[in-house]
């Protein structure tokens, strides 16, 4: 599996949110005008980039820009040490999106973390497992994480549905929700708009044998990357920062697309931060 954002797409979404020309970030990384627009395009550079100056220009680390140009990837998890987490990839033309299925291995209730684009491949893991899907968690309201909502309700009539509004300004809501009991789990909320305005993340703690908390984070946050600051770019890594990252080391991340990863990867790795 590959990152969800090569190093280009990672350069264009900085260079974009501080609105810094093309012409400018190539003269940062002594490239011309087309070799940096090819850079960007493909994430594959053709000439020796100077990426300490370029993640200066960008405000990206440099030396982990460089490390997402040689290929870096997450170490993948041994979902075994969970067990009871299941990831769920559908895709619609291009766009894979990821959701997550997690449950009490005692009372067999379970809880769905974003929709997907098609509920069949979750819908058959809830049946080989003998699940009682319960909650459904939604880490934001865009199309491709809440495509099959209206299947599962149907399906699932009394299926409880968390998350923030969508079209909610952050100001307007007062402080997150309790924490919802799954079985022996426990599912905490913590706010991290700037994505989009209903931006949530979603944080279970109480895996047995001691498996490390699992934060869905939808599109706050990619492996090596984040997503895009559609409502607020700085509210974005402010949050990430102070929701996501600031979570124990060995957390596992589970991001609306791409490979998982772990909190203590992506301080070490990812360029934005
Ligand atoms: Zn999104």
């Amino acid at each position: 599996m590959t990152l969800e954002d090569h190093v280009g797409d990672v350069l264009r979404k900085a260079r974009e949110s501080l609105a810094i020309p093309v012409e400018s970030a190539a003269r940062a990384a002594g490239l011309s005008v087309s070799d940096y627009r090819m850079l960007e395009t493909d994430g594959r550079p053709m000439a020796q980039v100077d990426f300490a100056a370029l993640g200066a220009r960008l405000n990206l680390d440099g030396a982990k820009l460089a490390g997402i140009a040689a290929g870096w990837l997450p170490g993948p998890p041994d979902l075994n040490r969970w067990r009871r987490l299941r990831v769920i990839r559908t895709t619609l033309e291009d766009n894979t999106v990821n959701s997550f299925l997690a449950w009490d291995e005692a009372s067999r209730e379970a809880a769905l973390f974003d929709t997907g684009w098609d509920d069949a491949p979750g819908r058959s893991w809830i049946a080989e497992e003998q699940l009682d899907l319960r909650h459904l968690f939604l880490t934001h309201h865009h199309e491709d994480h809440v495509a099959a909502l209206d299947a599962w309700r149907r399906r699932f009539p009394s299926l409880l549905v968390h998350g923030n509004p969508p079209d909610t300004p952050p100001t307007q809501r007062s402080g997150s929700p309790d924490p919802v009991p799954l079985g022996r789990l426990q599912i905490a909320q913590r706010d991290t708009p700037g994505h989009s305005e209903d931006g949530a993340t979603f944080v279970i703690t109480g895996f047995p044998d001691g498996a490390p908390a699992v934060a869905v984070v939808g599109d706050a946050l990619f492996a090596g990357s984040m997503g895009r600051g559609f409502f607020s770019t700085p509210m974005l890594h402010r949050n990430v920062r102070e929701q996501i990252l600031s979570l124990p080391p060995e957390t596992l991340i589970c991001p609306g697309h791409g490979p998982l990863t772990t909190v203590a990867q992506e301080i070490e790795h990812n360029p934005f931060f």
